[in-house]
């Protein structure tokens, strides 16, 4: 199999949140402790550094994450899309999207003359109650009206829900999410909501403070979402992502699921590249602590590096390409990759129980296997020692 040359994204991690919401794990820090000049001369510092490392790459798409990347200043997002197009170069029509609070929304304006031209919305729900038990700082009626507004501003929105959530129904979700649909918005992301370990709503359900709808009617949520969006035109590409069409597709996700190469700067933002190389991947992410990170750029470098090996690559490659719906994991292309191959009898039992199906060289899941993906994810290992 001839290897083609990665593409290459940018992932932008900008850490501060005007308040932690109390179901998120991600690396963040309440805004009113940012730093962010000394931020914005450490990622531009960074940009430099991955540029020495790199050489001449072409970037095919940029990600604003974090965090709450519309708390920016419009002139740094500005700053940092100019910069990486001075330093490597953007691709023709590269994506260059970024993750948005409706909070945000008199900012959108100048986010968008900044470069962005894909914005992600966090409305997260439609119920005034359920934003609040989800530590929300809006309403339902700034959520869309937020949404409106990015319609009209943005070449490409993301309206973004969470389900499963406490007091939620299947009934009251298929409301909910017929009421999003009608805003004919060209890509959906709806997460079902996890308890993750460390979070404020981990400490909540152990005291018993917390009452998420049970696994069946999670379960069925998740089945009627798939059914309801698929009849708007909006089917999922990935386990979580609907769009109307494929330029309504998330690029930068697509990388990440499709084993591309990225970069990220800011703090904690992973990377992996030399997706090809021969000698395994080298992977790494950058300092979690935002004075950690500035300090470790100041000083040459602010990551932590490790190099994938040939097993670890080919379970990441095959926990995020198995999500794909339409696409599927290519096994042909992960063989030629790493070597390895799902494992036989895992595969055999995933194809009895439906939950997967083979196309040619690619494994794609069932409607029902969408359900167990990490479960046939993990069917799939095979046992590196045997
Ligand atoms: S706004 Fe987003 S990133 Fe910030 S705490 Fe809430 S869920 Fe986490």
């Amino acid at each position: 199999m001839t290897a083609r040359p990665a593409r290459l994204g940018l992932y932008i991690h900008w850490p501060y949140c005007a308040r932690i919401c109390p179901y998120c794990d991600f690396n963040v820090y309440k805004a009113a402790h940012a730093q962010p000049e000394a931020l914005l001369d450490a990622m531009l510092a960074d940009l430099a550094l991955w540029r020495d490392r790199l050489g001449a790459r072409t970037i095919h798409s940029v990600h604003f994450g974090g965090g709450t990347p519309s708390l920016m200043a419009p002139a740094a997002i500005a700053a940092l899309l100019e910069t990486a197009d001075r330093l490597f170069g953007l691709a023709p029509g590269a994506e260059i999207g970024l993750e948005a609070n409706p909070m945000e929304h008199e900012r959108f304006a100048g986010i968008a003359s900044a470069g962005v031209e894909r914005l992600s919305l966090g409305v997260q729900a439609l119920d005034d109650d359920s934003l609040k038990r989800l530590g929300r700082d809006h309403d339902a009626r700034t959520g869309l009206a937020a949404l409106e507004k990015a319609q009209a501003l943005f070449r490409r929105v993301s309206l973004d829900l969470i389900y499963a959530r406490e007091t939620q129904t299947p009934e009251s979700w298929r409301r909910e999410l017929e009421t999003a649909l009608g805003f004919g918005t060209g890509h959906m992301s709806l997460y079902q909501l996890t308890i993750e370990p460390g979070t404020a709503f981990e400490r909540k359900l152990k005291r018993g403070a917390l009452t998420p709808p049970p696994d069946d009617a999670a379960a069925d949520m998740y089945a009627l979402t798939q059914e309801v969006c698929a009849s708007a035109g909006l089917p999922s590409y990935e386990i979580s992502n609907h769009a109307r069409s494929e330029a309504d597709q998330s690029v930068h996700n697509r990388l990440y699921w499709e084993g591309e190469d990225w970069i990220g700067i800011g703090p904690g933002a992973h990377s992996r590249v030399g997706a090809f190389a021969k000698d395994g991947r080298a992977g790494g992410a950058a300092h979690r602590r935002p004075e950690l990170y500035i300090e470790g750029v100041k000083s040459g470098d602010g990551h932590e590096r490790e190099r994938l090996d040939a097993d670890a690559e080919f379970i990441e490659r095959l926990l995020m390409g198995i999500r794909l719906t339409e696409a599927g994991l290519d096994v042909e292309r992960l063989a030629a990759l790493t070597g390895l191959r799902p494992d036989a009898d895992g595969l055999a039992r995933m194809r009895a129980q439906e939950l997967v199906l083979a196309r040619g060289s690619t494994l794609v899941l069932t409607e029902r296997g969408r359900a167990f993906a990490d479960h046939v994810a993990e069917t799939l290992i095979p046992d590196f020692d045997a």
